[in-house]
This record gives structure tokens, sequence and C-alpha cells, in this order.
């Protein structure tokens, strides 16, 4: 079956950017999982995959604008250092996870470290770039009745979440 809003497809990818390799899942030893039209992924990659069904395998290109956007000026915020896990190992360049105050977590880039205080880039590390990625589109289902209603595909173990 072609992959449509609602269906949960299983894939592995290799991301690239600048011409080096990011992520690939098989490194991993995971494939992912995802209900599709929730917007778990990117605006471009989830529209790739509804083009296909089980079995194909394709490469896209995404202009930062299907991927995780354009880089914005003046997203530098100054954090003090008990925001991070790990500010002790933190150096200019390195992307971290910064956990909010209003819950959650989100991936910033480190410009400055200080006494107290890191100085990081709010914009996500992949902000600006085009990407490429090649999928390997290997399973393609109907989303379960639980699924749907939890909003998130479950994967091949059974999951409470
Ligand atoms: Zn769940």
């Amino acid at each position: 079956m072609k992959a449509s809003k609602d269906s949960v497809v299983e894939f592995h990818y290799v991301l690239s950017a600048d011409g080096e390799q990011v992520e690939n899942s098989r490194d991993a030893g995971q494939s992912l999982h995802v209900l599709l039209g929730r917007g778990q992924l990117i605006p471009g990659m989830e529209k790739a995959l509804l083009e296909h069904e089980a079995g194909d395998a394709f490469a896209i290109e995404l202009p930062p604008e299907e991927a995780y956007g354009l880089r914005q000026e003046g997203l530098t915020q100054r954090v003090p250092k008990k925001y991070f896990q790990h500010a002790a190992r933190l150096k200019v360049g390195m992307p971290t996870v910064l956990q909010l105050k209003e819950g959650g977590q989100r991936v910033v880039v480190v410009q400055k470290v200080g006494m107290t205080t890191i100085d990081v880039d709010l914009n996500h590390p992949m902000a600006g770039k085009t990407l490429n990625f090649d999928i390997e589109l290997l399973n393609v289902r109907e989303a379960s009745a639980e699924e749907l209603s939890h909003g998130h595909a479950h994967g091949p173990q059974a999951e409470a979440g």
C-alpha cells in the first residue's frame, strides 16, 4: 500500500548535509516507525514519504524551508550553567540539549562559555542547511486505533507511552 496520512511507515535513512554524513539509522541499529500526518517529521520528509510504498528506496534533497527552517539572527541567549546537564564538558560549536524552565528540552549550539553562564544559539543545528536523505521504506501499514489516539506510532515492541 502507498503511504498516506494516518499510515505508519517504517524506514531507514542516511542524512547528509554539506557533503558529510550526519546520521545513519542503521548505525543506531533501529529503523524508525512514524505515524504520518502528525508533524513528527520535518515537512519535506513527510511529503516525500507520502508518494511511496514499501520496498521503495529513494533520495531527496530538502532546502532549509522544507527541513529545519532558515537561520534567524538574534537568537543568542545567555543561560546559567545549572540549566545544562554537562556544562563542564561544553565547548564552542557543540550542540547540546537545554532543559527549558517551562518543561521540555531543546537542541542548541554553544557560542561562548563563561564563568557561570553559557551563550547558546537557539537556532536548530540544522537550520539554514540543505539536507540530503537516502531513504529505504521498509513497511507501510494502517495505524491502529490506539496509535491514532496516542498520536504516535508504536514500534515492534509493545510500548506503554
Ligand atoms: Zn503510545
